[in-house]
């Protein structure tokens, strides 16, 4: 076609929706150069966020677009480039680390240590370097989930190393004390010394740390997320409305230090039937959905109720690592591209259905 053009190619392009971003190509500024070659559009496209599990079905609905719109082929390449993101208040940012994802909910039990290393595991997946900081300091969970039990070594007597464990660099008070030592820690001693943790280990060049918090929303919780320089929070809950009241108050914690919520995790969300492959909805449904629409915050994903993410968890293989492409393990990695993809581009696009934000 002798009329094709970079700039119809851009207009081709302008209301493609991308479901990951949350908007369009062009409003998440992620078309990068368009170029005709030939007669053949060249497209290429750089993401804030990992998406080797993405790239291929993102490069497959543009060249989609293209033909439907301009009745041209295209090669449309795609890549990313994780970029640093700001932090609450006047905080500095920790060494080595480019962004910090604080993992939440109302109270324990929920999942949230299962879905923070999941979550980790996911983003390690889809090509990111990342970290995990396991903040539970009253069930640090994430020595037994990782599988490991190595003492953090210190090359100076100053600062700590982090375990590498599942690829992930690992920093844990559960490497430092014995598991069944009870934690006396309390108010400010607790938070002193997660504040040491998350600032005296030694992270190498990670895109990610994801800090595992303390399942609550007390002293300590508003004190952390206070302290360590985040840059997006994801909240765990499961649908029931007891957990979902408790996830609100996880919810206004971020809201009053100004830490931008990138999304709710439904857990333990359904159950399907191992043997007849039914689904119900045991915890009850639209619990994370009714929070959404009245918080404005997304429901980045649901997570099925199945023993063999526990078996795994608590195996010391989480399901990202032990069945990387199991459908599960989809499931994780769409609801980590889409958390790490609202850090860098933003919430949701005027072209998606806008949400109302209400306070109690
Ligand atoms: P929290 O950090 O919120 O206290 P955990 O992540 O430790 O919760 O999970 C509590 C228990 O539930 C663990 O034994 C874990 O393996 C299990 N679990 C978590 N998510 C699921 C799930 N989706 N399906 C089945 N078991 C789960």
């Amino acid at each position: 076609m002798s009329d094709l053009t970079p700039d119809a190619i851009r207009a081709a392009l302008q209301d493609h929706l991308d479901p990951v971003i949350g908007k369009s190509l062009l409003e998440a500024e992620v078309i990068r150069e368009v170029q005709v070659r030939n007669g053949i559009a060249q497209v290429q496209i750089e993401l804030g966020f990992p998406a080797a599990g993405y790239r291929e079905q993102l490069g497959e609905s543009i060249r989609g677009t293209l033909r439907t719109k301009l009745g041209v082929e295209a090669q449309v390449q795609v890549g990313w480039s994780i970029r640093s993101q700001s932090v609450q208040g006047q905080l500095q940012p920790i060494a080595g680390v480019r962004n910090v994802i604080a993992v939440a909910s109302g109270k324990g039990g929920v999942g949230k240590s299962t879905v923070s290393v999941n979550l980790a595991l996911a983003l390690l997946a889809e090509g990111a370097r990342v970290g995990i900081l396991d903040a539970d300091i009253y069930g640090p969970s994430q020595p037994r989930m990782l599988g490991t039990t190595e003492k953090p070594r210190s090359p100076d007597g100053k600062v700590m190393l982090p375990i590498e464990a599942l690829g992930l660099q690992a920093m844990s008070i559960g490497f430092l004390i014995d598991e069944d030592q009870p934690m006396i820690w309390r108010g400010p001693m607790a938070t002193q010394g997660l504040m040491q943790l998350v600032f005296e280990t030694r992270w190498q060049d990670l895109d990610y740390l994801i800090v595992d918090l303390p399942p609550g929303t007390g002293d300590i919780q508003l004190t952390l997320s206070q302290r360590i320089p985040v840059s997006g929070a994801v909240v765990v809950t499961t649908p029931q409305d007891i957990a979902l009241i408790d996830a609100r108050k996880g919810l206004q914690m971020f809201r009053k230090v100004e830490v931008p919520i990138l999304g709710l995790v439904e857990n333990m969300s359904f159950f399907c039937c191992p043997n007849c492959g039914h689904r119900s909805e045991i915890f009850g449904a639209g619990g994370g959905d009714r929070m959404s629409e009245q918080y404005g915050v997304e429901v980045l994903g649901r997570i099925p109720l199945d023993g063999r993410i526990r078996e795994q968890a608590d195996g010391g293989r989480p399901t990202v690592a032990a069945e990387p492409e199991s459908q599960m393990s989809a499931i994780y990695r769409d609801i980590a591209r889409r958390a790490a993809a609202r850090l860098a581009h933003g919430g949701l696009g005027e072209d998606f259905p806008q949400i109302s934000i209400a306070d109690d």
